[in-house]
Protein backbone atom coordinates (compact mmCIF):
# COMPACT_ATOMS: atom_id res chain seq x y z
CA UNK A 1 0.00 0.00 0.00
CA UNK A 2 1.74 3.38 -0.92
CA UNK A 3 0.28 6.43 0.77
CA UNK A 4 -1.23 9.02 -1.57
CA UNK A 5 -0.04 12.30 0.00
CA UNK A 6 -1.44 15.16 -2.37
CA UNK A 7 1.44 18.25 -2.79
CA UNK A 8 0.34 21.68 -1.61
CA UNK A 9 -0.46 22.54 -5.26
CA UNK A 10 -2.59 19.62 -5.83
CA UNK A 11 -4.33 20.61 -2.34
CA UNK A 12 -4.74 24.35 -3.96
CA UNK A 13 -5.77 23.30 -7.11
CA UNK A 14 -8.14 20.74 -5.33
CA UNK A 15 -9.35 24.09 -2.88
CA UNK A 16 -9.66 26.32 -6.34
CA UNK A 17 -11.50 24.40 -8.10
CA UNK A 18 -14.18 23.49 -5.17
CA UNK A 19 -14.71 26.98 -5.13
CA UNK A 20 -15.03 28.15 -8.65
CA UNK A 21 -15.80 25.25 -10.45
CA UNK A 22 -16.35 24.83 -13.70
CA UNK A 23 -12.83 25.77 -14.56
CA UNK A 24 -10.31 25.73 -16.65
CA UNK A 25 -6.76 24.67 -16.73
CA UNK A 26 -6.00 28.06 -18.38
CA UNK A 27 -7.77 29.61 -15.45
CA UNK A 28 -5.60 27.61 -12.86
CA UNK A 29 -2.76 28.06 -14.29
CA UNK A 30 -2.94 32.22 -13.96
CA UNK A 31 -4.29 31.57 -10.30
CA UNK A 32 -1.52 30.14 -9.61
CA UNK A 33 1.01 31.52 -11.30
CA UNK A 34 2.01 28.65 -13.59
CA UNK A 35 2.38 27.81 -17.00
CA UNK A 36 -0.50 25.09 -18.28
CA UNK A 37 2.32 22.31 -19.05
CA UNK A 38 3.46 22.64 -15.24
CA UNK A 39 -0.07 22.17 -14.03
CA UNK A 40 -0.66 18.71 -16.48
CA UNK A 41 0.46 16.25 -14.42
CA UNK A 42 -1.19 17.60 -11.30
CA UNK A 43 -4.22 18.13 -13.12
CA UNK A 44 -3.85 13.72 -14.43
CA UNK A 45 -3.17 12.84 -11.03
CA UNK A 46 -6.05 14.80 -9.39
CA UNK A 47 -8.46 13.50 -12.52
CA UNK A 48 -7.08 9.57 -12.82
CA UNK A 49 -7.78 9.27 -8.33
CA UNK A 50 -11.08 10.53 -8.92
CA UNK A 51 -11.20 13.35 -6.90
CA UNK A 52 -11.41 16.10 -9.83
CA UNK A 53 -13.12 15.55 -13.38
CA UNK A 54 -12.98 16.77 -16.57
CA UNK A 55 -15.49 17.73 -19.17
CA UNK A 56 -14.07 18.92 -22.05
CA UNK A 57 -14.83 22.43 -23.41
CA UNK A 58 -16.29 22.85 -20.12
CA UNK A 59 -13.61 22.66 -17.23
CA UNK A 60 -12.64 20.49 -14.09
CA UNK A 61 -15.74 20.00 -11.27
CA UNK A 62 -14.93 18.74 -7.64
CA UNK A 63 -16.02 14.89 -7.89
CA UNK A 64 -16.70 15.02 -3.90
CA UNK A 65 -14.00 12.06 -4.11
CA UNK A 66 -11.69 11.90 -1.58
CA UNK A 67 -11.52 8.10 -1.25
CA UNK A 68 -7.96 8.09 -1.49
CA UNK A 69 -7.36 9.91 1.54
CA UNK A 70 -9.94 8.41 3.53
CA UNK A 71 -8.23 5.32 2.63
CA UNK A 72 -5.03 6.09 4.16
CA UNK A 73 -6.54 7.82 6.97
CA UNK A 74 -8.50 5.05 8.23
CA UNK A 75 -5.71 2.12 7.69
CA UNK A 76 -3.88 5.13 9.77
CA UNK A 77 -6.71 4.85 12.15
CA UNK A 78 -6.29 1.11 12.41
CA UNK A 79 -4.15 -0.10 15.62
CA UNK A 80 -1.71 -3.43 14.82
CA UNK A 81 -3.15 -4.64 18.01
CA UNK A 82 -6.94 -4.84 15.70
CA UNK A 83 -5.81 -7.14 13.36
CA UNK A 84 -2.91 -8.85 14.68
CA UNK A 85 -2.78 -12.85 15.49
CA UNK A 86 -1.64 -15.15 17.71
CA UNK A 87 2.06 -16.01 16.91
CA UNK A 88 3.31 -19.55 16.76
CA UNK A 89 6.76 -19.54 18.63
CA UNK A 90 8.79 -22.55 19.28
CA UNK A 91 11.67 -22.58 21.51
CA UNK A 92 15.65 -22.30 20.04
CA UNK A 93 16.59 -26.03 20.43
CA UNK A 94 13.51 -27.00 18.47
CA UNK A 95 14.62 -29.23 15.62
CA UNK A 96 14.12 -28.17 11.44
CA UNK A 97 12.12 -31.02 11.27
CA UNK A 98 9.86 -30.21 14.55
CA UNK A 99 9.75 -26.76 13.29
CA UNK A 100 8.30 -27.59 9.90
CA UNK A 101 5.58 -30.09 11.09
CA UNK A 102 4.61 -27.32 13.40
CA UNK A 103 3.95 -25.08 10.00
CA UNK A 104 2.22 -27.65 8.79
CA UNK A 105 -0.10 -28.75 11.73
CA UNK A 106 -0.49 -24.50 12.76
CA UNK A 107 -0.78 -23.58 8.99
CA UNK A 108 1.36 -20.58 9.05
CA UNK A 109 4.44 -19.30 6.86
CA UNK A 110 6.60 -17.78 9.59
CA UNK A 111 7.42 -19.00 13.36
CA UNK A 112 8.87 -17.64 15.81
CA UNK A 113 12.09 -18.27 17.97
CA UNK A 114 12.08 -17.67 21.57
CA UNK A 115 14.55 -18.30 24.28
CA UNK A 116 13.68 -17.98 28.18
CA UNK A 117 10.44 -16.38 26.46
CA UNK A 118 12.11 -13.85 24.97
CA UNK A 119 12.07 -13.32 20.88
CA UNK A 120 15.23 -14.39 19.17
CA UNK A 121 15.04 -15.64 15.53
CA UNK A 122 12.52 -15.46 13.13
CA UNK A 123 12.30 -18.39 10.32
CA UNK A 124 10.20 -18.35 7.04
CA UNK A 125 9.40 -21.36 4.80
CA UNK A 126 12.30 -20.56 2.50
CA UNK A 127 14.65 -20.77 5.64
CA UNK A 128 13.24 -24.51 6.06
CA UNK A 129 13.24 -25.83 2.58
CA UNK A 130 16.93 -24.17 2.33
CA UNK A 131 17.79 -26.65 5.64
CA UNK A 132 16.43 -29.50 3.70
CA UNK A 133 18.45 -29.08 0.72
CA UNK A 134 21.70 -28.83 3.20
CA UNK A 135 22.51 -33.06 3.32
CA UNK A 136 22.06 -32.43 7.21
CA UNK A 137 20.00 -34.57 9.00
CA UNK A 138 16.96 -31.44 10.39
CA UNK A 139 16.43 -33.88 13.53
CA UNK A 140 19.48 -33.07 14.52
CA UNK A 141 19.70 -29.26 13.28
CA UNK A 142 18.48 -26.73 16.31
CA UNK A 143 16.24 -24.32 14.51
CA UNK A 144 18.26 -21.61 16.30
CA UNK A 145 21.25 -22.91 13.09
CA UNK A 146 19.06 -21.19 10.23
CA UNK A 147 16.43 -18.97 11.86
CA UNK A 148 17.28 -14.57 10.96
CA UNK A 149 18.08 -13.07 14.64
CA UNK A 150 17.91 -10.53 16.95
CA UNK A 151 19.11 -7.61 16.20
CA UNK A 152 18.19 -8.09 12.38
CA UNK A 153 14.58 -8.94 12.99
CA UNK A 154 12.42 -6.34 12.05
CA UNK A 155 9.15 -6.20 14.22
CA UNK A 156 6.28 -3.54 15.40
CA UNK A 157 4.53 -2.50 18.59
CA UNK A 158 0.60 -2.93 18.90
CA UNK A 159 0.16 0.99 18.90
CA UNK A 160 1.72 1.03 16.19
CA UNK A 161 -1.18 1.91 12.81
CA UNK A 162 -1.41 -0.90 9.96
CA UNK A 163 -0.51 1.19 7.04
CA UNK A 164 3.31 1.73 9.00
CA UNK A 165 3.12 -2.46 9.82
CA UNK A 166 1.90 -3.34 5.80
CA UNK A 167 5.06 0.05 4.80
CA UNK A 168 7.10 -2.29 6.87
CA UNK A 169 6.72 -5.56 5.50
CA UNK A 170 7.14 -4.38 2.28
CA UNK A 171 9.85 -2.19 2.88
CA UNK A 172 11.74 -5.07 4.23
CA UNK A 173 10.16 -7.87 2.08
CA UNK A 174 8.97 -10.13 4.73
CA UNK A 175 5.75 -11.95 5.11
CA UNK A 176 5.18 -10.85 8.65
CA UNK A 177 6.29 -9.21 11.59
CA UNK A 178 6.48 -9.73 15.44
CA UNK A 179 4.79 -7.68 17.32
CA UNK A 180 7.18 -7.01 20.52
CA UNK A 181 6.77 -5.60 24.08
CA UNK A 182 10.07 -4.16 25.05
CA UNK A 183 11.52 -5.06 28.10
CA UNK A 184 13.98 -4.49 30.13
CA UNK A 185 15.86 -7.24 32.35
CA UNK A 186 18.91 -6.83 33.80
CA UNK A 187 19.83 -3.88 31.80
CA UNK A 188 19.29 -5.24 28.80
CA UNK A 189 16.45 -5.03 25.89
CA UNK A 190 14.92 -8.16 25.33
CA UNK A 191 11.55 -8.62 23.07
CA UNK A 192 8.49 -10.23 24.00
CA UNK A 193 6.62 -11.52 21.08
CA UNK A 194 2.42 -10.99 21.68
CA UNK A 195 1.54 -10.95 18.10
CA UNK A 196 2.11 -11.27 14.82
CA UNK A 197 1.09 -8.98 12.05
CA UNK A 198 1.80 -10.84 8.18
CA UNK A 199 0.33 -10.31 5.02
CA UNK A 200 -2.95 -12.20 5.13
CA UNK A 201 -3.87 -9.80 7.93
CA UNK A 202 -3.38 -6.76 5.89
CA UNK A 203 -4.81 -8.58 3.04
CA UNK A 204 -8.03 -8.96 5.24
CA UNK A 205 -8.27 -5.51 6.50
CA UNK A 206 -7.89 -4.01 2.97
CA UNK A 207 -10.95 -6.56 2.19
CA UNK A 208 -12.98 -5.21 5.21
CA UNK A 209 -12.11 -1.41 4.57
CA UNK A 210 -13.09 -2.23 0.98
CA UNK A 211 -16.63 -4.00 1.81
CA UNK A 212 -16.93 -0.85 4.79
CA UNK A 213 -16.93 -3.64 7.46
CA UNK A 214 -13.28 -2.51 9.44
P1 LIG B 1 9.63 -16.68 2.63
O1 LIG B 1 10.86 -17.37 3.12
O2 LIG B 1 8.43 -17.59 2.61
O3 LIG B 1 9.85 -15.91 1.36
P2 LIG B 1 9.83 -14.17 4.10
O4 LIG B 1 9.84 -13.30 2.86
O5 LIG B 1 9.06 -13.68 5.27
O6 LIG B 1 9.25 -15.59 3.79
O7 LIG B 1 11.32 -14.42 4.56
C1 LIG B 1 12.45 -14.08 3.81
C2 LIG B 1 13.65 -14.00 4.74
O8 LIG B 1 13.46 -12.94 5.67
C3 LIG B 1 13.89 -15.25 5.58
O9 LIG B 1 15.28 -15.52 5.65
C4 LIG B 1 13.34 -14.92 6.97
O10 LIG B 1 14.06 -15.54 8.01
C5 LIG B 1 13.52 -13.42 7.02
N1 LIG B 1 12.43 -12.76 7.77
C6 LIG B 1 11.13 -13.07 7.80
N2 LIG B 1 10.43 -12.24 8.61
C7 LIG B 1 11.34 -11.36 9.08
C8 LIG B 1 11.27 -10.23 9.98
N3 LIG B 1 10.12 -9.82 10.50
N4 LIG B 1 12.42 -9.57 10.25
C9 LIG B 1 13.60 -9.97 9.71
N5 LIG B 1 13.73 -11.00 8.87
C10 LIG B 1 12.62 -11.70 8.55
Amino acid sequence: MVEIELTKRQQRIIEIVKELEPITSEQIASMLSVTRSTLRPDLAILTMSGMLDARPKVGYFFSGKTDINLFSQEMKSIRVSDIMSVPVIVSEETSVYDVIVSLFLEDVGTIFVASKGFLVGVVSRKDLLKATLGGNDINKVPVAMIMTRSPNIVTTIKDDNALTAAVKIIDHEVDSLPVVERIIKDGKECLKAIGKVSKSNITKLLVELCRGGA
